[in-house]
């Protein structure tokens, strides 16, 4: 709710964007929560699970739209398609959207669509746009990207091999990609996909481009759908997918041959804070829980609630710490991105990116231990929450690459700081012989007894 919004960015919030803000929230707490398990239920069992689309869904989108809660990802003054808000605006409704396992695509600001419309919207000619961005707009399709690969680690985007070969008026495609989240949904039409146009291009980031690829075309196969902690995220999966001389009009290449590199970036800066954004989210929720739990008067182990345990309430006040402090290192880089952009906010893009879920997890798994054996059941959403979080360590870069990046570029400052802790020992040294001191050595007036 707005009343929430941190004082540090309170100033940089609109009135529409506030208005906007306790709309979401009322619409999550009071219809995206109480459906989550409606969706489940809907969905059903066996293979049906792949085929169908719960119905709840789509009344859901209908009462966000009537609502104004439609595709607010977007952001302000970047794309026409925009309704107006900042990335740090949408940033503080991620927030509330995490708190429910469906508010987001209720409201169209689902992964991957966001991060497929933005592609579109950004790189898209007129004609993709017509025929993708569009019905992604409305809702009416969903859509994967396809980059991860099986058969190489794709943390590192160069491995890629997928081949994407020109012939006349075509490209053709062989290989195979897994991780393709989305591509279960029936309504999943597009894929788009990156491959190497270029494999003996010397330079590595220029090897490799992104083509558009209906669903539908002759040589794909959808061989499996991949678990995640046993759960296996139907309708949407995560799908294990070949391409046998696929083949698509040549007009379906995005930006141009070897322009793949440049519009992964583009694309994964903004998708990064809504995830770290749903996340915080996702903690607020579990530390809810945490609080009905442990105020829960029928459970008293050892003659006390679990209030009165002393460890439970520093679990407690230990989450709404960390909750409050990873929320403002994502709000602090919303906030740069909206002043100068995703290439100037990559430091604190990553910071959110590797902070956020390892916090969320520590939350959730607090909360979890908190309902002893009911926290890892189906009975709390906390299991199914944790192992949802837990893949954002993997997703969208493993943790340790961004580390990596960020300690490479903070160990930058290594010699320089080196030479001014230096200098100062060396003056320090000088001002103790002007005032004819010894440097003090705590413990030295203590006499050694024998
Ligand atoms: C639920 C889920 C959804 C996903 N959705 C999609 C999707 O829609 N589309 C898509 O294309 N991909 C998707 N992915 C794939 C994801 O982006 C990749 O799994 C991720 O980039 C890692 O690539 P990899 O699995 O090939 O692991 P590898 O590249 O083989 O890396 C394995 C491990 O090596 C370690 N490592 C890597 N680099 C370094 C380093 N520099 N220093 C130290 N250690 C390192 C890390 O611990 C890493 O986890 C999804 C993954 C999951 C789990």
């Amino acid at each position: 709710m707005s009343a929430r919004i941190p004082d540090i960015v309170k100033h940089r919030v609109s009135e529409k964007a506030k208005n906007t803000l306790d709309i979401v929230a009322k619409f999550v707490e009071e219809e995206c929560i109480p459906a989550d398990p409606v969706v489940d239920a809907q969905i059903g069992e066996g293979s049906a699970r792949w085929e169908s689309h719960p119905p709840i869904i789509e009344e859901l989108k209908a009462k966000a739209k009537k609502l104004g809660l439609w595709n607010m990802f977007l952001p302000k003054g970047h794309y026409k398609e925009s309704p107006g808000y900042t990335n740090l605006e949408y940033g503080l409704m991620a927030e509330w959207l995490g708190r429910s396992k469906i508010a987001s695509e209720a409201t169209n600001c689902s992964a991957p669509d966001t991060g497929n419309m933005e592609v579109l919207a950004k790189y898209g000619n007129d004609a993709q746009k017509a025929q993708w961005l569009k019905p992604l707009m409305e809702g009416e399709i969903r859509s994967a990207f396809l980059m991860t690969e099986p058969d190489v680690a794709s943390s590192d985007a160069t491995n890629i091999q997928l081949s994407i070969k020109k012939e006349g008026n075509e490209y053709v495609l062989n290989g195979s990609k897994w991780w393709s989240s989305g591509a279960g949904d029936p309504r999943c039409k597009i894929y788009i996909v990156m491959g190497k146009s270029d494999p003996n291009n010397k330079d590595p980031y220029k090897q490799q481009s992104v083509i558009l690829v209906p669903a539908n075309t002759k040589g794909i196969t959808i061989h499996r759908m991949l678990n995640v902690y046993g759960y296996d995220d139907a309708p949407h999966g995560h799908g294990h997918i070949s391409f046998h001389n696929v083949r698509v009009p040549v007009s379906n290449l995005v930006l141009g041959e070897g322009r793949g590199f440049e519009i992964i970036q583009g694309r994964l800066g903004p998708g990064r804070i809504h995830h770290a954004m749903r996340s915080i989210g996702a903690a607020e929720h579990a530390l809810e829980w945490m609080l009905m739990r442990i105020n829960d008067p029928k459970k008293t182990p050892f003659g006390k609630q679990l209030r009165e345990h002393g460890v439970i309430l520093e679990w407690v006040a230990k989450s709404r710490i960390e909750i409050d402090a990873a929320r403002l290192i994502v709000l602090n880089a919303a906030v740069k991105m909206d002043d100068l952009g995703p290439k100037a906010t990559l430091k604190e893009i990553a910071q959110a990116k590797v902070l956020v879920p390892q916090t969320a997890l520590t939350v959730i798994d607090r909360a979890v231990q908190a309902f002893g054996g009911a926290g890892v059941s189906q009975d709390t959403p906390l299991a199914n929450s944790w192992a949802l979080i837990r893949t954002l360590r993997l997703a969208d870069g493993p943790d340790e690459v961004h580390l990596q990046q960020m300690g490479r570029n903070e160990n930058k400052r290594g010699k320089e700081v080196s030479q001014k802790l230096l200098w100062q020992k060396e003056k320090t040294e000088q001002l103790l012989k002007q005032n004819n001191l010894k440097r003090f050595q705590p413990g030295s007036n203590i006499k050694p007894r024998l």
